[in-house]
């Protein structure tokens, strides 16, 4: 139960769907039975449809994780209904068309949610002009429905898009080191539980790197924060060009950096090790000239360790690595 709580917490589109998703089926069922019992069997059977596939849909966003392709299949069948209901009931039947627009901007993102809203409004008024009185009494109840669905569509997808816009700053603000752009510690965190679950599952092999900057201290000193900044932000353009696509680089704090390497064994790690500092200590200059260096102690994931135990073996190697002189690295896994 807690599970499913924070699943619905931390994924905004899994709980809409679910949310849409329930409401559809509490919201339609009454409307199904009623009109299936009155004969009414086009409208009956639609509302009938829409109540399993929204059953349906729902199940698949949660067992799946995939939130996508439910959300485009909930946009595409609500908005066929919203179309068979005004066609087959007329006015009564146009109001759908307010709660479809809103259902949209909350199940598709906000493009898809304004094509998916757009054509339903332009079929809808088609089958209606082709079909006078069936559905709207007049030409002026058209143009009166036509200016408030855009009006409400307008306003779905401002406040869709914003929403949006918002929730991705968040999300980056939550995870991205600020000033490099590199991962922070709670994406570390999470990152190296997946390794080491992937590690158990699937017998993968991963090893990380703690870098940990040299006499880093000395540069703030005598040349200002900002001078400071500069190094951290090139030493992580460095670090980036000698290392694969699929190693992962974060900051851990200050002027240390952890370096998650998927595929390792003792020998790569040697390897990227001695590549990062050969590129720091050629590429990397203080503002005075003198080159910059790193010490890096590293290890393999071993057995049944944990994040943290994990950790600690490959920051005792970066710390032997300073003892050793500096610009040295350590790689040795209990
Ligand atoms: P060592 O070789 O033993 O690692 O020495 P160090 O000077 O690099 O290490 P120390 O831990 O003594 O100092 C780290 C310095 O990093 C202290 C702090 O002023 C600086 N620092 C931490 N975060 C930032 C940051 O975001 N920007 C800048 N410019 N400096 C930072
Ligand atoms: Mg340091
Ligand atoms: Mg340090």
């Amino acid at each position: 139960m807690r599970t499913l709580w924070s699943k619905l917490k931390d994924d905004f589109q899994l709980s809409m769907i679910t949310l849409v998703g329930l409401l559809a089926i509490v919201g339609i069922t009454p409307y199904a039975v009623y009109r299936l019992g009155e004969g009414s069997w086009l409208v009956g059977a639609t509302d009938t449809f829409l109540v399993v596939s929204s059953l349906l849909a729902v199940l698949y966003a949660w067992r799946s994780g995939d939130t996508i392709r439910p959300g485009q299949f909930l946009a595409l069948i609500y908005s066929v209904g919203a179309f068979l209901v005004a066609a087959k009931l007329g006015v009564n039947g146009l109001f759908w068309m307010y709660v479809l627009i809103l259902f949209n901007f909350f199940v598709v993102p906000p493009l898809q949610s304004l094509v998916a809203t757009m054509s339903t409004l332009i079929a809808i008024c088609a089958y209606g002009w082709l079909h006078p009185e069936q559905v709207f009494a007049s030409r002026y109840q058209m143009a009166s429905f036509v200016v408030t669905c855009l009006l409400c569509g307008l306003f779905a997808f401002v406040f869709a898009f914003r929403g949006r816009v918002q929730r991705r700053q968040l999300s980056r603000l939550a995870t991205l080191d600020p000033l490099t752009g590199v991962g922070n510690r709670r994406t570390m965190d999470s990152e190296l539980d997946i390794a080491i679950a992937d590690s158990r599952r699937y017998d993968l092999n991963f090893g990380l790197l703690v870098l940990d900057l040299d006499h880093f201290k000395q540069v703030n000193d005598q040349f200002g924060h900002a001078a400071g900044d500069q190094v951290l932000v090139r030493f992580v353009a460095a670090v980036r060009d000698v290392c694969r696509p699929s190693d992962r680089l974060f900051r851990l704090g200050g002027e240390e950096f952890v370096l998650l390497v998927p595929k390792a064994d003792d020998a790569s790690l040697q390897t990227i090790a001695r590549h990062i500092q050969q590129r720091v200590r050629e590429q990397l200059r203080r503002p005075d000239g003198a080159p910059v260096t790193v010490s890096i102690g590293g290890s393999l994931l071993m057995g049944r360790q944990n994040r943290d135990n994990w950790l600690k073996v490959a920051d005792e190697n970066m710390y032997e690595a300073k003892r050793a002189g500096r610009d040295q690295t350590v790689i040795r896994s209990y």
